[in-house]
């Protein structure tokens, strides 16, 4: 999914303009095209996302990834009311996470280092359905509807999550090979739950004033849009500085790739769907 542009917008008109043109023509040639500008205008006023064309076969093959290894443990943000949407994200229809077979191994293989290392590996989110990622498009779309900024974009404008790289549309999570994960501690201390509506603190705050995560300290919170989340930020030293370098080594060693712009994001280098997005909702039906 792209947001409309001015270049597309500007289409739209000349379409409009065409079919004007054309008003004297043969009725069944002004009716295709009222038809395709009424398809071009849909995806600008209506806020409804164009789907992307996909070739994508029924079943990808997708796994639950505590199937595969559940020593993982799992903390499904966006299937709860604890994210940056402020509710459950659509498509999320269970708590789990779902990734292509390949990615799920590759992940068992880096849990046994990171067991090697002391730490267990926790993921945010695997596998998202191109629904969810619509979701995200039209949520940024509502310039006023920004209950979630004081923990999650405190400095950043919403208008420009899309454009600094923060949320990306299409994301390469439905391709079903990539993950947001940190490290926790062994044994894992308990987390307290979220309570809509509780005070939001800034994600950017130091560990013990932010939202309790169980995860050991990564400098930020999860999804935490701001200049503190890049992976090499000078700002972060120390523990949390450390602790990201782990996790960096640890995913790279087992065969991902990081993103430079939020320390919890890796792709599986070898995915097997690297240009297919899926929109299978997040359930323990889509897997198989
Ligand atoms: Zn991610």
């Amino acid at each position: 999914m792209r947001l409309a542009g001015a270049s597309e917008i500007r289409a739209s008109a000349n379409l409009i303009a065409d079919a004007r043109r054309q008003a004297g023509a043969r009725p069944g040639q002004l009716a295709r095209v009222l038809v395709l500008v009424a398809v071009v205008m849909g995806g600008c006023t209506r806020g409804t996302p164009e789907p992307l064309p996909s070739s994508a076969p029924a079943r990808p093959g997708f796994v639950v990834l505590s199937d595969v290894d559940p020593r993982i443990r799992t903390d499904i943000r966006y299937a709860t009311a604890h994210n940056f949407v402020g509710r459950p994200v659509d498509g999320y229809q269970e708590a789990l996470c779902l990734l292509t077979a390949p990615a799920a191994e590759a992940l068992r293989r880096v849990q046994d280092a990171a067991l090697a290392a002391g730490r267990s590996l926790k993921v945010y989110d695997c596998y998202r359905p191109q629904r969810a990622v619509d979701d995200f498009v039209n949520w940024s779309r509502q310039p006023d509807e920004q209950a979630t900024k004081a923990e999650f974009y405190p400095l950043v404008a919403k208008s420009e999550l899309f454009r600094l790289g923060y949320v990306g549309a299409p994301s390469a999570h439905s391709r079903g090979s990539t993950v947001d994960l940190t490290l926790v501690d062994v044994p894992t201390p308990a987390q307290p739950g979220y309570v809509p509506g509780q005070p939001l603190v800034s994600c950017t705050a130091p560990r013990d004033k932010r939202f309790p995560d169980n995860s050991v300290d990564m400098g930020t919170g999860f999804d935490c849009f701001d200049p503190l989340a890049h992976t090499d930020s000078s700002r972060v030293g120390g523990t949390a500085r450390e602790n990201r370098r782990l996790l960096r080594q640890l995913m790279t060693d087992g065969g991902f790739v990081g993103y430079d712009r939020e320390w919890w994001h890796f792709r599986y280098r070898d995915e097997p769907w690297p240009d297919t997005y899926f929109d299978l909702p997040v359930a323990r039906t889509s897997a198989g």
